[in-house]
């Protein structure tokens, strides 16, 4: 379903947007790198590891950024044993619960480092008027990013991207490998579902959290996709929807399609850079718009 041409917006929500948008493009963390180590904020246990792993690894994310990401070690583990890093953003006031991933693609680095980005702005950006909870998954994949060169699939060859229990996987991830791919190893589904850690630790992260809204940063396709209920988002800074169709096993049609939870897919057009910061941020302010006109009603009225 689309709907391009509705876009009214409430003027209270355009007012938060705009009050709190500062109107240079500086990131969160700018100016801290100048900083005497003793002026900067401890990081917490967890932070200094996840960084020193990552952040040479991904474009346009600095040591400071990730740092003040505070991302914490999940407890779960990809197949080559590299912790799974999140940041939960809780609210106590929150009606809406909102899961973002990155990189579930290994090889799709620009798609982590947009999730640490939006992690500074959903910490000290432009907000909705009402709180939400959010959870990031920055580096789904940490495998196949660790991987020189970076690699799709996981540690396994999985295309973590097909691994999810869609209804009939047995029968169509298979076929749809073989005969639609033509056995392309980019897109082994694997041999079950949720057979690998990784789609398992998302898998655990949607009935726990139970997110009323779940955004997959991918790339580089340079587009929107959307599967599920809730009319989609026209467009994110300059990503316009194009609904390219589901795959068996994918998380739009996982979580879209079975589970009945809206999922954004941003397919970013460079997988090796990020865009600019400011087309990040605005990216972020129309997605909060979007959130705040279709999702936030939807997830007032039935809890
Ligand atoms: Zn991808």
């Amino acid at each position: 379903m689309r709907e391009g041409g509705r876009r009214r917006t409430g003027a209270a929500l355009l007012v938060a947007l705009a009050a709190s948008a500062p109107a240079s493009a500086s990131g969160p963390a700018s100016g801290s790198a100048s900083m005497p180590a003793a002026a900067r904020p401890a990081a917490k246990a967890v932070a200094a590891p996840a960084c020193d792993t990552f952040v040479p690894a991904l474009p346009n994310v600095s040591r400071s950024q990730c740092v003040a990401a505070q991302l914490a070690d999940s407890g779960a583990r990809s197949v080559r044993g590299v912790p799974l890093y999140l940041r939960d953003l809780p609210d106590a006031g929150a009606r809406l619960r909102v899961l973002v991933t990155g990189a579930i693609h290994g090889d799709e680095l620009s798609a982590a480092s947009v999730a640490l980005h939006w992690i500074g702005l959903a910490q000290h950006g432009p907000a909705l008027p009402q709180p939400v909870h959010w959870r990031f998954v920055p580096m789904l994949n940490p495998d196949g990013l660790l991987a020189r060169p970076p690699r799709r699939t996981n540690a396994n060859g999985v295309d973590l991207n097909r691994n999810f229990p869609t209804p009939r996987w047995e029968r169509d991830a298979r076929t749809y490998w073989e005969q639609r791919t033509r056995k392309d190893p980019r897109r082994w589904p694997g041999r079950k579902p949720l057979s690998e850690p990784e789609s398992r630790f998302l898998h655990e992260q949607m009935e726990q959290f139970r997110p009323q809204l779940i955004v997959a940063i991918h790339a580089p396709y340079g587009v929107l996709d959307f599967d599920g209920p809730s009319v989609p988002p026209s467009r994110l800074g300059r990503l316009y929807l194009d609904q390219v169709g589901i795959f068996p096993g994918s998380l739009g049609n996982y979580g879209g399609v079975h589970k009945g939870v809206p999922v954004v897919t941003i397919e970013l057009p460079n997988a090796m850079r990020t865009p600019l910061d400011a087309e990040m941020r605005q990216m972020w302010v129309d997605l909060l718009r979007w959130m705040g006109e279709r999702i936030l009603p939807a997830a007032s009225g039935a809890r």
